[in-house]
C-alpha cells in the first residue's frame, strides 16, 4: 500500500485483544495500524495477570518456606523484602515486554503508531493529529479499576489494583473491598506475606460467581489461613485517619487498616473516544456488538474488555484472532462463552468451566443434573503437596459434561483438560479410557470422570 495512512485495519489499543488480533492479521497479510497511548501488552501484561501472577508465586515461596518444617525440611522466614520482591516481579513483566514488542515491532505488516487515539470517522482513527484509515477497525481501548460513588481512590491510603502492584512495603493491615478475582488474589498475596486482612464482600459469599462449592471452599481455607471476610455486607463509608483508613459496613461493623484495596469490578475505557459520535451503539459504556464481534457501524469491530462478557486475557487473545481471520474473510465459528476457562489464582485456587451445578439446573431442570466431587484427599500428588480441594463435574442426564469446577493448589494447571472435554462435548465415558499419568494431580480428574461413569477406582459412586 503506497499511502502510510492507509491500512486494511486499524487496531485502537495494544492490549491482550489488540495485539493479538494485529499478529493474526499480519500472518494474514493484511497491513495493520496498533494505535497505542502507553505500553505494549496493555493491563494484563503491565497490571493485570503477570504482575499479579508473580506476586502469588513470591507469596507461596514465602508459605512454602514458614511450612517447610511440615516436609521435614528446616527453614526460617527472616522476612518479606518488597524491593527484592518488586524486582523479580518487573523483571518477569520486563522479559515478556521485550519479547512482545520484538514480534510487534519486527512484523513487516505491522504499523504501531504511539499516542492516544480517537475515532474520528467509522474508519479512522485520529492519533496527535495524524488521521490513520483503514477499511476496517478495531476497537480495543480495554478496562480501567471501577470505584463506587463517593470513593475516592487516592493511590496512598485508598487504592486500586495498579497502585497494590507497585507498593514498596508490606503494610501492616488492609481491607480488601471485593471479594471477587482480584479481591481474593491480593487478599492471599498479603496474608502469606504477614498482612492483617478483612475482605468485605457484599455479595452473600466470596467469588460469588463461581459454584457455590467452590465458594464455600475457599471460605473455609480463608478461615483457616486467617484472613477475615465479611460476606453480604455492603461497603457504607470510608473515613481516613491519621494511621489509615476506617471503613464502614452496612449494619454499622466498622473496620481500621492501613490501606484500603477498592476492587469492585473493571469498567470499560471508552468515554471520550468518539465510538459513540460514528454511531456505534453501546449499554453503560460496554459496547454492543453480535456473535461476530460486530458493532452496529459497518466495518467497526469490538474486543476485549470493552465487549460486555466475562474480562479476562484469553478471551480477548481469541476475540482478536477470530475478528483477524473474519475480516480475512475466513468465516471462523463463533466463540461460545461458555467455553472460555476461568482461572483465579488465590491459595487455593479456583479453576472451572461451563455452567455451575446452580446454572445447570435452572438450564436443563433440576431432576436432569447430575454432579460428582472427587476430594484430592484421595489422590497422591495433592497428598505430596499437602494440598485439599476437590474436583467437581456437572453433567446433564447421561450426556456430555456441562460443567468442571476445582479448588486446591495448583488446580489451575488443570483447566487445560477440562476445558478440551467441555468444548469437546465429551461424555466422562469418552475420557476414562484416556490414561491420566500417576502420581499427578491430573489424575485426580481422571478419577472424577471413571466415577460419574459408574465406575470409581480410588473414590466411592
Ligand atoms: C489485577 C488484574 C489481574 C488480572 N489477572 C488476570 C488473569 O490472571 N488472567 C486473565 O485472563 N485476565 C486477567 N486480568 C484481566 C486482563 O488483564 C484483561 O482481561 C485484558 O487485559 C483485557 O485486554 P484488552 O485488550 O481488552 O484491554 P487492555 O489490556 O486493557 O488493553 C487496552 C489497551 O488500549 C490502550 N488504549 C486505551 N485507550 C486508548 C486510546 N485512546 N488510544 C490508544 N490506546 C488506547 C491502553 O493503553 C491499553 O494498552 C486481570 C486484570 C487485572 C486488573
Amino acid at each position: 500500500m503506497s499511502d502510510p495512512n492507509t491500512f486494511d485495519l486499524v487496531i485502537l489499543g495494544a492490549g491482550s485483544g489488540g495485539y493479538a488480533c494485529a499478529l493474526r492479521a499480519a500472518q494474514l497479510d493484511l497491513k495493520v495500524a496498533l494505535v497505542e497511548k502507553g505500553e505494549l501488552g496493555g493491563t494484563c501484561l503491565h497490571r493485570g495477570c503477570i504482575p499479579t501472577k508473580a506476586l502469588l508465586h513470591a507469596a507461596e515461596v514465602a508459605d512454602q518456606t514458614r511450612e517447610s518444617e511440615q516436609f521435614g525440611v528446616l527453614a526460617e522466614l527472616a522476612g518479606i523484602d518488597m524491593k527484592g520482591v518488586n524486582a523479580y516481579k518487573d523483571g518477569v513483566v520486563g522479559r515478556l515486554y521485550k519479547g512482545l514488542t520484538g514480534m510487534l515491532q519486527g512484523n513487516k505488516n505491522i504499523t504501531i503508531v504511539q499516542g492516544a487515539g480517537r475515532l474520528v470517522a467509522p474508519d479512522t482513527v485520529e492519533v496527535d493529529g495524524r488521521r490513520v484509515t483503514g477499511r476496517h477497525v478495531v476497537l480495543a481501548s480495554g478496562s480501567y479499576s471501577r470505584s463506587l460513588p463517593g470513593l475516592e481512590v487516592d493511590g496512598e491510603k485508598i487504592i486500586a489494583s495498579e497502585h497494590a502492584l507497585t507498593l514498596d512495603r508490606v503494610p501492616e493491615s488492609v481491607v480488601v473491598l471485593g471479594g471477587g478475582v482480584i479481591g481474593v488474589e491480593f487478599a492471599s498475596v498479603w496474608r502469606s506475606f504477614g498482612v492483617e486482612v478483612t475482605i468485605v464482600e457484599a455479595a452473600p459469599r466470596l467469588v460469588p460467581a463461581e459454584d457455590v462449592d467452590c465458594a464455600k471452599a475457599i471460605e473455609r481455607a480463608f478461615r483457616k489461613r486467617k484472613i477475615n471476610f465479611k460476606v453480604g455486607k455492603p461497603f457504607e463509608k470510608v473515613e481516613k485517619t491519621g494511621k489509615g483508613v476506617r471503613v464502614t459496613i452496612a449494619g454499622g461493623d466498622v473496620v481500621e487498616a492501613e490501606l484500603l484495596l477498592v476492587a469492585v469490578g473493571r469498567g470499560p475505557s471508552t468515554a471520550n473516544l468518539g465510538y459513540e459520535e460514528q454511531g456505534v451503539k453501546m449499554d453503560r459504556g460496554f459496547v454492543l456488538t453480535d456473535e461476530r464481534l460486530r458493532t452496529s457501524v459497518p466495518g467497526i469491530f469490538a474486543v476485549g474488555d470493552i465487549v460486555p462478557g466475562l474480562q479476562l486475557a484469553h478471551r480477548g487473545f481469541q476475540q482478536g484472532i477470530f475478528v483477524a481471520e473474519e475480516i480475512a474473510g475466513m468465516h471462523p465459528a463463533v466463540i461460545d462463552e461458555n467455553g472460555i476457562p476461568r482461572v483465579t489464582y488465590c491459595d487455593p485456587e479456583v479453576a472451572s468451566i461451563g455452567l455451575t451445578e446452580e446454572k445447570a439446573k435452572e438450564q436443563y431442570g433440576a431432576d436432569q443434573v447430575r454432579s460428582y466431587n472427587y476430594n484430592l484427599g484421595g489422590n497422591g500428588k495433592s497428598q505430596i503437596l499437602k494440598t485439599a480441594g476437590f474436583i467437581k463435574l456437572v453433567r446433564v442426564a447421561d450426556g456430555p459434561v456441562v460443567g468442571v469446577h476445582m479448588v486446591g493448589a495448583r488446580v489451575g494447571e488443570l483447566i487445560g483438560e477440562a476445558q478440551l472435554v467441555y468444548n469437546w462435548e465429551a461424555f466422562p465415558e469418552d475420557v476414562t479410557p484416556l490414561i491420566h499419568a500417576h502420581p499427578t494431580q491430573n489424575e485426580a480428574m481422571g478419577e472424577a470422570f471413571l466415577a460419574l461413569a459408574g465406575k470409581p477406582l480410588h473414590a466411592h459412586a
